[in-house]
Formats: structure tokens, sequence, C-alpha cells
């Protein structure tokens, strides 16, 4: 992923400028819960809060960047400085037990404690469980920031010890005009119109995220399955890219399926109302099972296509 600082992603400004507040007058929540995901720029906001929060000569901008903290924290090296990420696709309860641990010695450089949890719904139930008294009790001058891309998966109980921190993720609008300000929008051939790279937003997570896929093969790919969803619709048999789907690939070419039912209904003016609520119906039952391939063992990915285009021309009486 290119590298943006957080002064370049203009949709994290003000909770930016919030935490500062609430850190100079010692108002700060000891645990933050960042429902930022990773592709809005939720790590490095956790990041900077981290960086912020263990700065001796704290500027009203973040911070200072020229203190011991500061160039131990830029080196990776500071010593009360804790960032946690899953070992696998699980947080285990071993790293959690390290960590509270590590959170009850003294700080080695006299200021605050910081833990920073990436991704925390990866936590297991022993893992989140083990976190909990340390939450409840912290201490003082720790910081716990907790940062998840999917806030529907974390425990309650992990949510109610943390202060949420509130933003607004930018408009397919916002992000159009942030990809152009970066200079990060494909150009069209000649003489064709520019299209809204946007449309795969929701699937892929965030800008950042867009940005990336935009400068290798992935948005291609993605745009490549759209004209093949609507060519096998069309013809009733799968064709192009969808033919040969690999297992990774399979639940990015369902994900477009998903938005392309969606935008058929929003443009389809000549739906009756009953049609329009068997499409959505049937988008959710794609949406479902993008969620299950991420944990099936195996799957026969053209039949399953192949089903999905027969319900699909069955559901709009697709005549030729
Ligand atoms: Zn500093």
């Amino acid at each position: 992923m290119q590298a943006f600082g957080l002064n370049q992603l203009p949709w994290l400004d003000e909770p930016f400028q919030r935490f500062l507040n609430e850190l100079a007058n010692g108002h700060s929540a000891h645990a933050q819960l960042l429902t930022i995901d990773t592709g809005l720029g939720g790590y490095l906001f956790a990041h900077e809060m981290a960086h912020a929060a263990m700065c001796q000569n704290l500027t009203p901008v973040g911070a200072c960047g020229q203190c011991k903290s500061c160039l131990l924290f830029k080196a990776e090296t500071h010593p009360d400085c804790h960032v946690i990420k899953a070992d696998g696709n699980q947080i285990k309860v071993d790293q959690i037990r390290d960590l509270c641990q590590k959170l009850t010695v003294t700080a080695q450089q006299g200021g605050q404690r910081v833990a920073i949890i990436q991704n925390c719904e990866q936590f297991n139930l022993a893992s989140a469980n083990a976190l909990l008294k340390t939450l409840e009790e912290p201490g003082n001058n720790i910081l716990i920031i907790l940062q998840t891309d999917v806030p529907s998966r974390l425990l309650a109980t992990i949510k109610s010890r943390c202060q949420n921190v509130a933003f607004n993720a930018p408009d397919r609008r916002q992000v159009l005009a942030w990809l152009s300000s970066h200079q990060l929008l494909p150009q069209p051939p000649y003489g064709e119109k520019a299209h809204d790279v946007t449309w795969c937003l929701s699937m892929i997570g965030g800008p950042l995220k867009l940005a990336e896929s935009l400068g290798n093969q992935h948005y291609q790919q993605l745009l490549q399955y759209r004209v093949d969803w609507a060519n096998s619709i069309k013809s009733g048999h799968l064709t192009g890219s969808l033919i040969k789907l690999s297992e990774q690939q399979i639940i990015d070419a369902l994900n477009v399926l998903y938005l392309y039912l969606r935008q058929y209904v929003l443009k389809s003016k000549e739906l009756d109302a009953l049609a329009a609520s068997n499409i959505i119906g049937f988008s959710s039952k794609v949406a479902q099972m993008c969620q299950k391939l991420a944990t099936m063992a195996s799957i026969n990915a053209p039949a399953l296509c192949q089903d999905y285009i027969l319900e699909f021309r069955q559901l709009i009486h697709y005549r030729q």
C-alpha cells in the first residue's frame, strides 16, 4: 500500500484533533476503540495516537518528532510501546497475557505505556477474556488502542469497556475527489469517458485499499468480473474469467456479483416491487455465500457461478 501520512487523510482530521485535545486536557480514555478499517487508515490512526500519547513535548498538531520518546518511537524501538497483531488468523491468549504483564511494569521512559492491538476482531474468546481485566483496571498512564475492520465480531464486554472513536467515512464522491487530488485515477483511453472507480469501494474496504488496487492488477480483475458477469447473464453460460476462478478469486467474483445485482435493481426502472425484492433477496444469498466461503475447505466454483447465473435469469425471466 502506498504510504500516506495522517495529514493526507482528511476524513481522519477531526477525530485525531479531538483525541489530541483530550490528551492535552488529560481527559483521554485509557482504552480507545477504532472502528476504522485498515482501508481507511485504521493502522495509521492507531499509530499516530500512540505516537502523540508517548511524546514528551506534545504540540497542538501531534507528536513533536524531536524528543527522545519520539525518536525511539520512529525507530520502532520504544520499550513502552507494544504492537499486537494476529499470530496466524487469531490473536492468541499468550500474546495478550504477555502484553498485560508488560503493561504492569513501570514505564522505562517514565511516560505512557501504550498497546496497539491491530484487527482486534481476531481475538478468540480466551484472548478477549484475558484482556478484560486490564481494560477494567488498567493502572495509571496506560493507553490501549484497539483497531478493528469488523466491529460486529467484537464481544460486547470488550466494546463496553472502550471509548469508541467516532468518525465519518468519506462517501464515494469524496473518495473520488481524494483519489483525483493524489493523481491516482486511471487515465481513460483516448476519446473515452472516465468511469467511476468507486463502484467497488464497499467490497474493497476503503480508499487506501482502492488506491492500492488501482496501482496493481487487482482493480482490473474486479472490472473484468463485472463485464464477465454481465455477459454470462446475457448468454446463460459462464464466460471469460469466471470459467477459471481459483479459490481466492471466487470470493472477489461473488462480491462483484453482489454489487452487480444491487446496481441492477437501482438501474432497472421497469422492475416491479416483487421482482426487485426477489433480486435483493438473491443478492443477500450471494453475500452470505461469500462469508461462508472464507471458512470452507473447497468449492466447485464454476458450478456455483453457473447456478447463480441461471437463478438470476429466472428471476428476471430472461428472454432473448
Ligand atoms: Zn516528541
